[in-house]
């Protein structure tokens, strides 16, 4: 079985480097400029840019039997086009509803699943006056890791946001005062079986994930439930093949949806040292129409993101973590890697957690 992945970067080698030991072999396609430094020597990579054939690119892959995408900004002419040779899984409508925030909600108000109240900029500022505040302008695509998101605290902030942005492609969103974060990362299978890992909680700073741990701490039964049923809704009605998580914002006993990503996702690395099957070798088997692995979880994990960090810090490693170093260029406030920690219980968890922030400064 060979797979082709759309995007270069860690989430494509993750899957790759989950699918090797199963005989799987893989194909990388980048955009013309990509920096294919994470995925070399693993499958070969082939550059496209809008013009080439989809038809020759395939064949430059190849021939692959299954393509996916490590990231939900992949061109949907292309990920169309491709649809002509071989199976697409999540299928193109997955990706065009989740690159548009305004379509992810209108997907989620159409299955009544809640999220926080918005508005649509349409080039018409009156109804920004009207705003209450506070509240966070997001780019309808393009915008991840907080990038493109504007909070608006102050009157001042929204006359900024009107004076500086093309608000045309923004919605904004009303301020959620959460108690935590928490996502669901669920797989479903082409038969429709959908496998849940249990909840993360997440903790972000500047829009940036920098840290998870799972099973996350005393959830009450009522949002797990939800997370559970929502997720469910959601595959099922975009007849989805593959991993997907879906962010969210716990309120008390309340659960608000804030974003979908049809892929892999940085919140599920944990699944690496503390599931049965992690979420990339779980990606892989729905793709392949293989049976699904268990998602039990092995203990308690944590995750810790290395932002930033100039070399693999090797010297951090202790008897219950483990080390991913992604081998990318090294540029303050980027994802370089990540640590995860599968421990006996939560106290020495969230000690060795918070011993890697100190020992980074
Ligand atoms: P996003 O790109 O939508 O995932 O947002 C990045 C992070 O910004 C989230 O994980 C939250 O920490 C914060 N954030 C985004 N939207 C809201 C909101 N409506 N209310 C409160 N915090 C938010």
């Amino acid at each position: 079985m060979h797979i082709a992945i759309i995007g270069c970067g860690q989430l494509a080698r993750m899957l790759a480097l989950a699918g090797i030991p199963m005989g799987l072999k893989f194909s990388f396609i980048a955009q013309a400029e990509e920096d294919s430094r994470c995925v070399e020597g693993l499958g070969s990579i082939v550059r496209w840019q809008p013009g080439k054939s989809t038809e020759c690119l395939y064949h430059e892959l190849g021939r692959p039997d299954r393509i996916t995408a490590e990231n939900e900004q992949a061109n949907t002419s292309l990920l169309n086009g491709l649809q002509a040779y071989c199976p697409i899984h999540p299928n193109p409508q997955a990706f065009s509803i989740c690159q548009d925030r305004h379509r992810e909600k209108q997907l989620l108000e159409s299955l009544d699943i809640p999220c926080a109240d918005y508005i649509v900029c349409q080039g018409n500022d009156s109804h920004l006056d009207k705003l209450s505040l506070s509240a966070v302008a997001k780019s309808c695509r393009g915008g991840y890791d907080g990038k493109k998101q504007w909070v608006l605290k102050r009157r001042q902030d929204v006359e900024s946001f009107m004076r500086q942005a093309n608000r045309e492609h923004y919605i904004v969103e009303q301020w959620v005062p959460f108690d935590r974060e928490v996502s669901q990362i669920s797989v479903r299978d082409i038969n429709g079986t959908i496998f849940h890992y249990p909840l993360t909680e997440n903790q972000h700073q500047q829009g940036i994930l920098r840290q998870s741990m799972a099973p996350a701490i005393e959830i009450p039964e009522k949002i797990i439930s939800a997370a559970h049923d929502y997720i469910s809704r959601i595959l099922a009605e975009l007849d989805y093949v593959g991993v997907m998580a879906m962010e969210c914002f716990a309120l008390n006993d309340r659960l608000l949806v804030n974003e979908l990503a049809p892929r892999v996702h940085n919140s599920g690395h944990w699944t690496q040292s503390g599931s049965a099957t992690c979420q990339f070798e779980n990606h892989l088997r729905a793709i392949s129409e293989l049976p699904l692995g268990s998602t039990k979880s092995l203990g308690i994990t944590g995750m810790v993101n290395l932002i930033g960090t100039e070399k693999p810090p090797l010297n951090a490693l202790t008897i219950e973590s483990s080390l991913h170093w992604y081998d990318k260029i090294v540029r303050p406030g980027r994802k370089l890697g990540h640590i995860n920690i599968l421990s006996e219980d939560y106290h020495s968890l969230l000690q060795q957690m918070r011993s890697l922030h100190l020992g980074r400064g």
